[in-house]
C-alpha cells in the first residue's frame, strides 16, 4: 500500500492506525504535530529564554532540531543547549560527540556539566566504589544539575525529548511505587505551581511514539548511532518499559490509553496536591527539596563515609 497522501513508498505505518506515510509526508506529519502539542499547551511564550536538554540521542536532538526551525521561523524566543556528562565510556563520549557537532552546524550554544567537575567522580568510576544502582544515582544527579544550571543560565524553561512512551512509563512507575504526588507533577508542561527555585519543563514530543521520533532522527540524519545507556537494563524502568512493550504489541493502543486517561486526571491531580508538601531549601547546598537534605546531598554524603572507611 503507497503512502496515504501520495503515491511514494511509504517509512512508517503510524500507531494505532493503518495510516501509511512517505519520508516527505512523515516528516510534515510529526512537526505539525509537534507543533501543535506546543501551540496546544502553551509551551513556549513570547520572550522565552529555553534550555533545552540533549544528549546527543535521537529524542533530544529531534527536540532540538525542530524548535531551533520554530525559532528561526518566528524570532520570539532563545534557545541553548545544556548537556550533562555523566562519565559512562563507551556511550556518552559518544552521543556527546553528536550533540557537539550537531550544535556546531547549527549556530546553537551548547553547555556541558559533569558529574566529574561537580560532585568528583565519573558514574563509571562511583559505581565501582559503591554497591548503589547506576540509575539511583544518575538520575537524582542529572535532575539537579540540569535545575541548578538551568538557573544560573537564566534559563525560564527546560526542553526535554520525553516522549510518550517515556512518560507513560513514568505513570505507570509511580502507580506501582505508591507516587502519585510524582505523578502530579507531569504532563507536557511539569509543576503544579509556578516557583522559581523548579526550572518548568516542557515535553513538546509529549504524543509522539518512540517508533515515531527514531525515524523522524533517522530520516533527518539527527542521530548515527541508536545505542542504549549500559546501566538501562538494569533499571526498573527498563522493567516497566519491556512490560508496556509486551502489553502495546498484545493490545495496540495501551501506551496511548495510559496517557489519555492522565490527562484526563491531572487537572484533579493539580487541585489536589497544589500545597501539599510544602519545598524547603537543602540545608547543605540551598536547592530546593521536599526534606531537609536533597537527595543528591545524601548520595553525595554516603560516597563521603565510603571514602573514610
Ligand atoms: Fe543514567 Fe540510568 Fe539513564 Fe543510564 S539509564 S543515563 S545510568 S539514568
Amino acid at each position: 500500500m503507497p503512502c496515504k497522501n501520495c503515491l511514494q513508498k511509504p517509512v512508517i505505518k503510524l500507531t494505532n492506525s493503518n495510516i501509511q506515510l512517505c519520508k516527505q509526508h512523515f516528516i510534515k506529519y510529526f512537526e505539525k504535530k509537534v507543533l501543535n502539542t506546543i501551540s496546544n499547551y502553551k509551551l513556549i511564550e513570547k520572550g522565552d529564554r529555553i534550555g533545552v536538554a540533549i544528549s546527543g540521542g535521537k529524542d533530544s536532538l529531534t527536540v532540538l532540531n525542530i524548535l531551533n526551525l520554530l525559532k528561526n521561523k518566528t524570532k520570539k524566543f532563545e534557545i541553548e543547549a545544556i548537556a550533562i556528562d555523566e562519565g559512562i565510556k563507551g556511550y556518552r563520549d559518544k552521543t556527546l560527540e553528536n550533540a557537539k557537532k550537531f550544535c556546531k552546524d547549527n549556530n546553537i550554544k551548547l553547555h556541558i556539566f559533569s558529574y566529574k567537575d561537580e560532585f568528583g567522580d565519573t558514574l563509571d568510576n562511583f559505581l565501582k566504589k559503591v554497591n548503589m544502582k547506576a540509575c539511583s544515582i544518575c538520575g537524582p544527579f542529572r535532575r539537579y544539575l540540569l535545575n541548578k544550571k538551568s538557573k544560573e543560565l537564566g534559563f525560564n524553561k527546560l526542553a526535554t525529548g520525553h516522549n510518550l512512551d517515556d512518560e507513560a512509563q513514568t505513570i505507570i512507575m509511580n502507580y506501582f511505587r505508591r507516587n502519585i504526588e510524582t505523578s502530579a507533577r507531569l504532563g507536557p508542561l511539569t509543576g503544579i505551581v509556578n516557583d522559581k527555585r523548579f526550572i518548568r519543563r516542557i515535553k513538546p514530543l509529549y504524543f509522539m511514539t518512540q517508533k515515531e521520533a527514531a525515524t523522524y532522527a533517522f530520516l533527518k540524519n539527527l542521530s548515527v548511532e541508536f545505542n542504549e545507556c549500559p546501566y538501562s537494563n538494569e533499571s526498573y524502568r527498563g522493567d516497566v518499559m519491556k512490560m508496556l512493550n509486551n502489553f502495546e504489541a498484545k493490545y495496540p493502543g495501551t501506551k496511548n490509553s495510559i496517557i489519555t486517561s492522565f490527562l484526563e486526571i491531572l487537572p484533579l491531580l493539580h487541585k489536589h496536591y497544589k500545597n501539599y508538601t510544602p519545598i524547603n531549601n537543602c540545608k547543605i547546598c540551598n536547592e530546593p527539596c521536599s526534606q531537609e537534605i536533597c537527595q543528591t546531598c545524601k548520595i553525595v554524603e554516603s560516597f563521603k563515609k565510603v571514602k573514610k572507611d
